[in-house]
């Protein structure tokens, strides 16, 4: 089988965990804890990084570091993981979902100014699957109606929109190190901000909002939110690495294009734009509609070729989750709904060879040529 995901560990991942070992200090008073937030932040340009335990989490402490909540409005992309809608559902926010571009899966920027009403306070930006969202109108339109923006870019490290790094943008950034992410603490996340005050609250909101002074005396709720010396290790080790991760990621991608590119009955992932070139996050197909099978017949067949898959995410609108709470009832959204349903990725891992990449290729052929 080839497996959907596969990370790479082979840089100085091994030595960092033996010090780690070595010193005592795995907790998350360990000394590659700030290293991390340091050399993390600034690879993104921001001043200020807050390590937590994974990626949902960073956004939970994003929207709550925000003092988003009750009667606040905050505008989203249908087509996301659960993460980002749960974050703002849990902080009591309201979730307002825009459809999706047919041509690089982002939000549909055209359809979010329908959106913002008085309530509205804040833009989720998510860059899905290796390009980013034009944010140019997305940080015009913020400032236009005083809207903060959270920036999920937990599929985004080492990419630029523009060439400013992905994660620099709005308010306060979000980033998951989850073993298919571009580097991984095998369960990781981390908060960037440019902002002093937010920088605190963050750091508060993950350790239990203890305090300084009264440890045990709270005057907010918090989360242990807190990552692990361990999991700091394995990031530093990662982080050394990244330029070599996009570019493994950006080739691997392109061969995946080009033994692709001749199948009329999916679309590939668009490959660039003018403000970023795609690193392909992950490597999503979509099955053109006059083609009589979706994504979960593709995706059976491959298995049974030794192939690994994943179906892309299912949107917001149609959670049976968030229909019990009385969200997205009437809500129709057909680009999204459209490549949840037709849409699936093949293998991404960064450990994947070229063999395997062309065995892949090879495979997907088969099932949509065998059935023409
Ligand atoms: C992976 C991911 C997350 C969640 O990260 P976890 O570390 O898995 O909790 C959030 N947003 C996006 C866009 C992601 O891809």
């Amino acid at each position: 089988m080839i497996p959907v995901n596969q990370p790479l560990l082979d840089g100085n991942e091994k030595k960092y965990l033996l010090e780690c070992i070595d010193t005592g200090w795995i907790s998350s008073e360990g000394p590659f804890i700030k290293r991390f937030e340091e050399s993390f932040a600034a690879q993104v340009n921001r001043k200020f990084g807050i390590a937590v335990c994974n990626g949902s989490a960073a956004l939970d402490v994003a929207v709550a570091a925000l003092k988003l909540g009750p009667g606040d409005e905050v505008i989203l992309p249908s087509f996301t993981i659960i993460s980002c809608a749960a974050s703002i559902v849990r902080m009591g926010a309201k979730p307002v979902v825009v459809d999706s571009d047919p041509e690089t899966w982002n939000i549909d920027i055209s359809k979010i100014e329908n959106k913002i009403t008085s309530k509205t306070k804040a833009i989720m930006v998510v860059h899905i699957y290796g390009l980013p969202v034009d944010m140019d109108p997305v940080l015009k339109l913020a400032e236009k109606h005083g809207l903060k923006i959270i920036e999920d870019a937990a599929e985004m490290h080492g990419q630029t929109y523009r060439g400013k790094p992905c994660g620099s943008f709005g308010e306060i950034s979000a980033f998951s190190f989850y073993p298919n992410k571009h580097i991984t603490t095998g369960e990781g996340g981390m908060v960037v901000t440019d902002d002093p005050d937010l920088a605190e609250r963050c750091r508060s909101l993950r350790n239990l909002c203890f305090q300084p002074q009264r440890r045990f005396v709270h005057e907010e709720l918090g989360w242990n939110m807190r990552m692990t010396n361990l999991q700091a290790a394995l990031g530093i080790a990662q982080l050394e690495r990244l330029s070599f991760f996009i570019d493994k990621k950006r080739k691997m991608g392109a061969l995946y294009s080009d033994c692709l590119q001749n199948i009329e009955e999916i679309q590939l992932p668009c490959n660039q734009k003018d403000y970023a070139k795609s690193i392909y996050w992950v490597y999503g197909l979509v099955i053109k509609d006059f083609v009589p099978f979706d994504a979960q017949e593709a995706m059976a067949r491959l298995a049974e070729k030794g192939i690994g898959t994943r179906p892309f995410f299912w949107p917001m609108h149609e959670q049976p989750v968030f229909h019990k709470m009385g969200l997205f009832q009437n809500e129709k959204l057909p680009v999204a709904e459209r490549i949840a349903r037709r849409g699936f990725y093949i293998p991404s891992g960064l450990a994947l060879t070229e063999e395997q990449i062309k065995k892949t290729a090879d495979a997907v052929k088969e099932i949509f040529c065998n059935s023409r």
